[in-house]
């Protein structure tokens, strides 16, 4: 396929503002591309090269992104400047200023050289081969490259909207679970698309967990109290909800891969946990725990905030040895050549016990099989004594449900009194231009919203504008403004328009006293009835790097939540 052609199909879904029209439009997509690069189709239509777990950026500013368009294309760099302050997209710079046609690239050559330009160490290399990358393009296809380049496609196509249109490729809708299984076993759409074009419905069907490619996580649904978790599991395992990064590692042929809960690679931020998972006796393996700095003397957990500046230290190595971390090891799912995510719960369990002996680095969860609600509440209220946040319940005989949220695993967490249980992860689609003293910065409010993975559309739930300091709110109009778009966003469902629509793409956390019923918000809405709504919403820290949109709370969740605080103020 010509990437001129791939650059015509990015056009037509950056205009689509409905999410059925562009499944459509990448299931032709799909459809067009050769088997053999079907791979490189799906990632450079999600602005990558290769799944975001293998860590390859380009490592390419705006600025450079200029540099290159100015030499590539003749134009002086204080005119491309100009244009970039302008149309605030070097996306839309690059068109502007590539008038000539191009050499006809097919997209493995474009992607090659993409590829280069990421491997690249230098600067000066990078940008050396950016410019001889534009001068072979057309002004289309130069808009696409160098908003990949720059991280920022605009297309916002999500992985739901290429598993429907994988889908399709298959016959109907009705093979999303077939294509959705072996996502969820591998974190990798090239591959998944790669397989079924190569190896057809079968191949997929056949489709195996390999040690390197990271599972999607199970998440847990909430309960209201002990009774309820007792009803939902039956006699079941509760284990101590810890409150620190949740790790997968893997480990193959005597090296070792750690994921993170949004599957980006951590492996050079845990030494202290690669070299002890090195020693597992295993050829092969995938477990899973929750990483925490533990005080060495005391046994007890730093919070969360120590656990987490690691993300920000340099100095990795000399931090893990002054607060060094353990692993608290709750699942095993995959051990040499065998698949355990099939496994229930108990047999899994069991099998890591077996694994991890040592009490170091790796230990095992806190666990303990109960069957009342009297001895959940005697743990929880344990664990609440000792500074924790909750606990967990699994149900015994489930397997691991990889990329799914459901009962076969629970959290009980403990509330606060006129304040919901829990913050709502929201994501940001629009922002007003803001009242009074906020109108001096150009952004006053925050249009917010939930994830709906049915539609894959995010759902607005919240106006947001409290919470953040006067820098903050100059730093998100900044990141905001780089991701705005002319028209609603084609996954965004809402009814109020905001001044700016943004691409649905940062996550932030807020505390709410509780959700109501609106008919203004488009969270939970069906036919008349209203949808739902937070009241007094406040943000509570800043952008979450952590989290994808599609990992903000959804509409299911916010139901259950506004039955949970329901059933809490009657009691
Ligand atoms: P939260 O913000 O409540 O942690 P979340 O959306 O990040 O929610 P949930 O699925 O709701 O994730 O809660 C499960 C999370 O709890 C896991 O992702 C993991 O990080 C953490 N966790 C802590 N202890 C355990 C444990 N013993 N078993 C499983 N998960 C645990």
């Amino acid at each position: 396929m010509k990437f001129s052609e791939l650059a015509q199909f990015f056009e037509k879904l950056e205009k689509t503002t409905s999410r059925l029209e562009m499944s459509q439009l990448l299931y032709e997509l799909f459809s067009k591309a050769d088997k053999e690069e079907i791979d490189k189709v799906v990632y450079l239509t999600m602005g990558e090269l290769v799944p975001s777990f293998r860590g390859l950026e380009f490592g390419m500013s705006e600025k450079l992104a200029m540099e290159a368009l100015s030499k590539a294309s003749g134009t002086k760099l204080s005119v491309i400047q100009k244009l970039y302050k302008e149309l605030g997209d070097v996306g839309k710079v690059a068109l502007e200023v590539i008038k000539r046609e191009g050499k006809g690239l097919s997209v493995s050559k474009v992607y090659e050289e993409l590829f280069s330009i990421a491997r690249a160490r230098g600067t000066l290399d990078k940008v050396m081969l950016l410019i001889n990358l534009l001068k072979a393009l057309s002004g289309v296809e130069a808009k696409f490259v160098v908003r990949i380049i720059v991280g920022n496609l605009r297309l916002g196509v999500g992985e739901a909207t290429i598993i429907e249109a994988l889908a399709l490729l298959l016959g109907n809708r009705d093979y999303k679970q077939v294509v959705e299984r072996a996502y969820n076993l591998c974190s990798d759409l090239g591959l998944v698309a790669e397989t079924l074009a190569q190896k057809g419905l079968e191949g997929l069907e056949e489709f195996k967990i390999q040690p390197g490619y990271p599972i999607r996580m199970a998440l847990a649904e909430r309960v209201a109290d002990a009774e309820e978790l007792i009803r939902r599991l039956g006699r079941c395992a509760i284990e101590v909800k810890y409150d620190g990064f949740r790790l997968q590692v893997h480990k193959k042929n005597n090296e070792v891969y750690i994921y993170s809960r949004n599957l980006e690679p951590m492996t050079e931020m845990f030494p202290e946990i690669k070299q002890a998972v090195a020693k597992i006796d295993a050829e092969e393996l995938i477990v899973e725990g929750e990483a925490l700095a533990v005080n060495e003397e005391t046994g007890e957990f730093y919070p969360f905030q120590i656990t987490m500046q690691r993300k920000r230290k340099y100095q990795i190595y000399e931090y893990s040895k002054e607060y060094p971390l353990k692993l608290f090891c709750f699942d095993l799912l995959y051990l040499d050549g065998e698949d355990y995510t099939i496994k229930p719960f108990i047999d899994r369990r069991k099998r890591l016990e077996g694994l991890i002996t040592l009490k170091n680095t790796l230990e095992l969860s806190e666990l303990r099989i109960v069957q009342s609600a009297k001895e959940v509440e005697e743990f929880f209220e344990d664990a609440i004594l000792r500074g924790l946040e909750g606990i967990m319940g699994k149900r015994l005989d489930a397997p691991y449900t990889a990329g799914s949220r459901n009962f076969n695993w629970v959290k009980l967490k403990r509330g606060y009194k006129g304040q919901l249980m829990d913050t709502i992860d929201v994501v940001i689609v629009g922002y007003f231009y803001g009242k009074g003293a906020r109108a001096k910065l150009g952004i006053g409010t925050l249009l917010t919203a939930v994830y709906d993975p049915s539609s894959d559309t995010f759902k607005t739930i919240s106006k947001v504008g409290s919470g953040f300091s006067e820098e903050e709110w100059i730093r998100l109009k900044e990141i905001l403004d780089e991701i705005k778009l002319d028209h609603r966003h084609a996954r965004v469902d809402s009814l109020i328009t905001p001044d700016v629509w943004v691409e649905p793409k940062y996550v932030i956390t807020v505390s709410a006293d509780e959700i109501t019923r609106s008919p203004l918000h488009t969270a939970g809405k069906t036919g008349d009835e209203p949808g739902y709504a937070l009241r007094f919403p406040r943000a509570v820290g800043f952008v979450r790097s952590d989290k994808r949109p599609e990992d903000a709370n959804t509409v299911e969740e916010i139901l259950r939540m506004y039955q949970l605080q329901r059933k809490i103020k009657v009691e």
